[in-house]
């Protein structure tokens, strides 16, 4: 391939010369058509100096195309020596506009190793754009509206170190994610939200974490909500799986019995309206059987309900209630979990008051692992943060 003429201006201010090709790789050399300007608009007096520059363009057909081009460096007789200006290309970008923003049409569709491919483009240089294109369209809080925050954790990689996410527990917007679970860590997100600490009314959090002091320190109105959706969590790991494993042991005898329960864990842990009718039908042919699991199954139902109190007091009395049934069970991780849950009390009955809709908070830590494990290239946490802020852009309030 020889010559090349279009019959549009592709690089305005320049033309093509001549092109070399390569397997599938073309370069097409430009030249100059008309002097130097400079951002002002005014026209260069003189060239400064001159760089040979590649960069790269859309393909063409098959082609991967590279541009070269002498980039002047140019006097203004404003601005003094200046980057010429150039409509297609950023000052020190090694893509042309046009490819950028071709890039960025695709991002939301394909994996970036897949853009990779389409366009011959490093890896990196996607995520470059990618961490650009994020940053512009993430919307900036609306701070002086934000009442009530949900606060959660989250594993980085290899699961040793964590990371913070604060959200508006009404708009679901992300508003903060940083590095690291302690009290240290999350100072950050109260500076920046400085002032408006003070119109904070309630914080929604999982227990056994530091924020509630950290929240207390800043936050003086701000009442600490222990979210439904970790402690059900907890509830299953700690009494319902352990209450399962011992009953599968004590069936040692009866193997079909034995396997019936060992296999449980599943339909014990799911919501019952999750469940497919032969699901159900398991569910309850396992709890028929088994006394400790139907006690502690139906002290986890009627835990729940103490999160949908209409007043502090009837949480209380539901409580007191539920206290009582757990003592009564003699089962004994049950009532380990009891007594820890109960130095939280506070944080549960204070639910009564501050309605937090702990199933968004619960879609929100699902979706970040979901993307944790799509996991493309965020060894990079700026870029994971970014994502998971782009990813949680909030509703209207
Ligand atoms: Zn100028």
């Amino acid at each position: 391939m020889s010559q090349l003429t279009f019959p549009i201006s592709l690089w305005e201010g320049f033309e093509p010369v001549h092109t070399e090709q390569t397997g599938q790789q073309l370069i097409i050399h430009l030249k100059p058509t008309r002097p130097g300007r400079c951002t002002c608009g005014k026209q260069a007096q003189s060239v400064h100096e001159t760089r040979l520059r590649s960069i790269a363009e859309r393909a063409i057909l098959d082609y991967q195309v590279t541009l070269r081009l002498p980039h002047r460096r140019i006097v203004c007789p404003d601005c003094g020596v200046v980057t010429e200006h150039l409509s297609w290309l950023d000052p020190f970008a090694r893509q042309t506009n046009r490819l950028v923003a071709f890039v960025e049409r695709l991002l939301p569709l394909l994996p970036i190793q897949h853009i990779a491919e389409l366009t011959g483009l490093h890896w990196h240089t996607i995520k470059t754009i990618d961490k650009r294109r994020l940053a512009r369209e993430i919307p900036e809080p609306d701070w002086s509206q934000v009442r009530r925050l949900a606060m959660d954790e989250f594993a980085l990689f290899k699961g040793h170190r964590y990371a913070t996410v604060v959200a508006d527990a009404d708009t679901h917007q992300v508003l903060w994610v940083g590095e690291g679970r302690s009290r240290r860590a999350i100072r950050p997100f109260f500076e920046q939200l400085g002032p408006h600490c003070q119109q904070i009314e309630a914080v929604a959090m999982d227990m056994n974490t530091a924020f509630d002091l950290e929240v207390k320190t800043h936050c003086p109105k701000a009442k600490v909500v222990y979210d439904l959706f970790h402690v059900v969590a907890k509830y299953g790991r700690e009494v319902i799986d352990r209450v399962r494993v011992d009953q599968a042991n004590a069936l040692r005898d009866d193997r079909a019995a034995r396997r019936k329960v060992k296999r449980g864990r599943w339909v014990l842990l799911k919501n019952r309206q999750n469940l497919t009718a032969t699901q159900a039908g398991y569910l309850d042919e396992l709890l028929q059987a088994n006394r400790s699991l139907m006690v502690v199954y139906l002290l986890r139902e009627q835990l729940k309900e103490l999160w949908y109190c209409q007043s502090a007091q009837e949480a209380f009395s539901q409580w007191a209630l539920w206290w009582q049934q757990v003592l009564e069970s003699g089962i004994e991780p049950l009532q380990q979990f009891a007594r820890k849950l109960k130095r939280y009390l506070h944080g549960i009955v204070a639910s009564a008051e501050h309605r937090l809709h702990t199933g968004r908070l619960e879609g929100m830590n699902n979706k970040i692992k979901l993307m944790k494990r799509m996991g493309y290239g965020y060894r990079d946490t700026e870029y994971f943060f970014l994502k998971i802020k782009a990813a949680f852009p909030g509703k209207m309030r």
